[in-house]
């Protein structure tokens, strides 16, 4: 009896292609959804680093026209940008190989792994065996074609023809690809997608042509853009063993001082110093004399040293509450809007930031409250109630405490901004709940509902003083009339003058006692901690 145990290696490629449900291409809506957010993510990654308002037209199309034909089906989906555009030497390799990018480096990003345009190619490639056209200038005055398939064991493209030609005189980068779609079943998530897109990046133009030939066009309503992020060295506390061999590698510092402060953030020499003397290293070794138990022992003291400085959050690109209130009137034309920023944090050495904002009533919002979560200005549509702005919505807000009735449309909108979101799949859809994160969401939250709070008993009062005003000026003719018939007289008494323009009478007592009741509960509602109590409200959206 012989057992044979069979070892092989697999390619990036091919673990991609064998496990597509990791990167969210779980069935063919979801793949379609995917594809589009992919490429459109990429387009405007590209253009905001570079400086450009992004102008980014969409097409969905079934490869065959003939309606009869039921889903899933082959569609063809372009994506045309006005970005900065992918240098010929690359275009291969951006799109024909999982992992290989340009957003290793520690900045704010969309994309994080090299990954998402490939896969979307690559499952397209899988549906259909129809190879991608890629066409990108990156100067303005050559177009650079190349039509290609990725070779999947191998993990490298294949380039079946290349051609060029003249540009007129913009960048930018146009992706023509083949996959297996569900367009019925996904069409909701994928219009979505774009308000939101459009929601928090109002500086862009956004054209989305549906299969049917419909076209959206969500316009830009600023050009402002937030400032681009900036790159990063990683901080102490972020780094792993695997992390601090592979610096160690690319180094060429001669002592371990030098070394420390060439490749961490915020590390200069007086805390290098006092670092290498807390783990026991002496200032003047050789990094790459460092063995691994030494290694280990060093990046264990590296998250026990208390004096690194917190990561510094200027590297970061917040939306901005201009352009993010821009964005959510342009879209959700609310009676009141509110935006929250919370000063910059850090979890595990990661800098991020918190914005929200609250919006109340108006044509577009409904009944019950609606959360629009995004992270490094990406909608997250899918696992809602796994997300940790959904635990703070559900079990840390009192809603009664900031007197929003039951069933009033609200709009709530987070935003973390990070050089690395801690999702918890590589389909980027929901985030972890990181108790640093946890936290200043719960913060902003609270500050913005305390302000719609206020708006609303403001707006109550008004309200009431309203209706008691209408009641007055209905019933006051009739009491006059009835009494003045039980007296037996027949002149009406002068009621009128009580009554002021248009049949109301004045009332400023209440107007100003329901502001103040709604100021002495700004003073609750600002406690940042208590108000634990779970209020079910939310259970229905
Ligand atoms: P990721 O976005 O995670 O880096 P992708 O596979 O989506 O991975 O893209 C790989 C790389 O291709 C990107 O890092 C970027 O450098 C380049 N790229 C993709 N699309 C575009 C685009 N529209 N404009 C400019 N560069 C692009
Ligand atoms: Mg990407």
């Amino acid at each position: 009896m012989s057992s044979r145990t069979t070892f092989a290696e697999i390619s990036p490629s091919e673990f991609f292609y064998r496990n597509r449900d990791l990167a969210g291409f779980t069935n063919p809506a979801r793949a379609l959804y995917m594809a589009v957010r992919e490429l459109v993510e990429n387009s405007f990654d590209a253009a905001e680093l570079a400086g450009i308002n992004p102008d980014v037209y969409v097409r969905i199309m079934a490869e065959n026209p003939n309606p009869e034909i039921p889903e899933p089906k082959p569609y063809r989906l372009t994506v045309i940008d006005n970005g900065p555009g992918v240098a010929p030497q690359h275009v291969p390799s951006a799109f024909g190989k999982v992992f290989y990018g340009s957003k290793y480096v520690l900045r704010q990003s969309r994309g994080m792994f090299g990954l998402g345009g490939t896969m979307a190619i690559l499952y397209g490639q899988i549906t259909t065996n129809k190879p991608v056209t890629i066409i990108s200038s990156p100067d303005g005055k050559r177009k650079y074609g190349f039509q290609m398939m990725i070779d999947i064991s191998e993990n490298r493209p294949m380039v079946l023809k290349r051609f060029n030609s003249d540009a007129d005189g913009t960048t930018g980068t146009r992706v023509d690809m083949i996959l297996e779609g569900d367009y019925l079943r996904s069409s909701a998530k994928i219009a979505e997608y774009f308000k939101q897109t459009a929601m928090v990046a109002s500086y862009s133009n956004i054209t989305f042509v549906d299969p049917q030939g419909q076209v959206t066009f969500y316009e830009r309503a600023t050009t402002a853009m937030p400032s681009p992020p900036k790159e990063t060295l990683p901080h102490p506390y972020g780094v792993d063993v695997e992390a601090f061999k592979r610096i160690i590698k690319l180094s060429e510092e001669h002592d371990m001082k030098t070394f420390m402060v060439t490749h961490f953030h915020r590390v200069g020499d007086r805390i290098a110093t006092k670092f290498l003397e807390f783990a026991g290293v002496s200032p003047k070794l050789p990094p790459k004399r460092l063995n691994t138990a030494q290694i280990v022992t060093l990046v264990d003291a590296l998250q026990r040293f208390p004096d690194f400085l917190q990561p510094d959050a200027a590297v970061l690109s917040p939306i901005g509450e201009d352009i993010l209130l821009t964005g959510i009137n342009k879209e959700l034309q609310p009676e009141f809007s509110t935006i929250v920023t919370r000063p910059p944090s850090s979890y595990s050495g990661f800098p991020f930031l918190i914005e929200v904002g609250v919006a109340y009533g108006g044509k577009v919002l409904q009944p019950g409250v609606k959360l629009f979560r995004f992270a490094n200005r990406i909608p997250l549509l899918y696992d809602e109630s796994s997300d940790v702005s959904f635990e703070v919505l559900n079990e840390e807000v009192d809603w009664r405490r900031y007197h929003v009735p039951q069933d009033a449309p609200v709009g709530v909108i987070t935003h973390i901004a990070s050089t690395r979101i801690p999702y918890k799949t590589v389909g980027k859809e929901y985030i972890a709940d990181r108790p640093e994160i946890q936290r200043e969401i719960r913060n902003a939250v609270r500050e913005a509902l305390r302000r719609l709070g206020i708006f609303l008993s403001k707006k109550g009062s008004m309200e009431a003083v309203q209706r008691k005003m209408n009641i007055y000026g209905k019933y006051l003719p009739l009491i006059a009339q009835f009494s003045t018939e039980l007296a037996g007289k027949k002149d009406l008494p002068e009621y009128r003058k009580l009554i002021g323009e248009g049949g109301v009478i004045v009332e400023e007592n209440d107007a100003a006692a329901a502001e103040s009741g709604a100021a002495g509960e700004t003073e609750n509602a600002n406690k940042e901690e208590g108000g634990q109590e779970t209020i079910d409200r939310y259970g229905g959206v």
